[in-house]
């Protein structure tokens, strides 16, 4: 059968050599009358190449399948997810915080990190948090092929079985980039893509004051809240900013009533 699944690169590809070839045309004159069918060819393929790279690369974005940002509830409940890790002393750090308070999170881990940590990954199970696949390696899996996708998350998912036992059924492709060829592998292996609602950029460590502002200005009932516990595999930067928002991001919400879930208990909420 006809896949019409296609790579976001190829099609980029595809469209740059399309206008290329409309705007040589129109310079030289040539299909340009009645209208200037080259320019408008040339302008149609630069804004279907931005339409597409936009819907890879926006979190809440659904052209290329299924993805969870979010969700529509009147009980005012949220989701706390840390990508990266696991890292330490940060991922410790966060799950004492997460502890004397008794809330559970969703940590996207690193294949890698899993089998450098393995004890520091059953800690997170065994205080009640969820694990979702972050991939082995955070390699953006659009530069990928097919069978790269495939490995990336293949061998994340063993590290995390060696570790704790089992699998888990939600994933976090790194940027939060995809496209329909990785939705196409998340739906063979069975991972529900989960993306986020609010982002601070804690990642760039801005201050832990911005960190916490830009959170709080976001959240409403629903929101997936991504913060990062590592950094890559390499885990170069440091997240003490990360963690000492994550205590005050808890109070606050706490303070205003708000419950926190995991991943899984946010989208068994979601109301249509
Ligand atoms: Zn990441």
């Amino acid at each position: 059968m006809f896949d019409i699944k296609f790579r976001l690169i190829s099609m980029l590809g595809l469209l740059t050599t399309v206008v290329i070839i409309s705007l040589v045309l129109d310079y030289f004159r040539v299909l340009c009358r009645p209208v200037r069918l080259g320019l408008g060819i040339a302008i149609l393929g630069i804004t279907a190449g931005f339409v597409l790279t936009l819907n890879a690369v926006l979190p809440e974005n659904r052209f290329y399948g299924p993805v969870f940002s979010g969700v529509q509830t009147s009980e005012k409940l949220v989701a706390l997810t840390f990508d990266d890790g696991p890292c330490p002393p940060y991922t410790e750090q966060i799950l004492d915080i997460l502890q004397e308070r008794q809330i559970p999170a969703t940590f996207f881990v690193l294949g890698y990190n899993v089998a450098q940590y393995p004890d520091l990954t059953r800690r997170i199970v065994a205080e009640g948090h969820q694990l979702g696949n972050h991939t082995y390696t955070h390699v953006d899996l659009l530069k990928l092929n097919r069978r790269g996708v495939i490995e990336e998350i293949e061998k994340t998912n063993q590290a995390i079985a060696a570790a704790v036992g089992y699998a888990p059924h939600v994933m976090r492709p790194p940027h939060g980039f995809r496209d329909a060829v990785v939705m196409d592998i998340m739906a063979e292996y069975q991972l529900k893509v989960v993306e986020w609602s609010v982002a601070s950029r804690d990642w760039l460590n801005p201050g832990t004051a911005v960190i916490v502002d830009r959170t709080l200005r976001r959240v409403k009932n629903g929101s997936i809240i991504l913060l990062h516990d590592g950094d890559g595999i390499a885990g170069r930067l440091p997240r003490t900013q990360t963690v000492e928002a994550t205590r005050l991001i808890i109070d606050r919400l706490l303070a205003q009533e708000y419950r926190f879930v995991t991943v899984d208990e946010i989208l068994e909420s979601m109301e249509e």
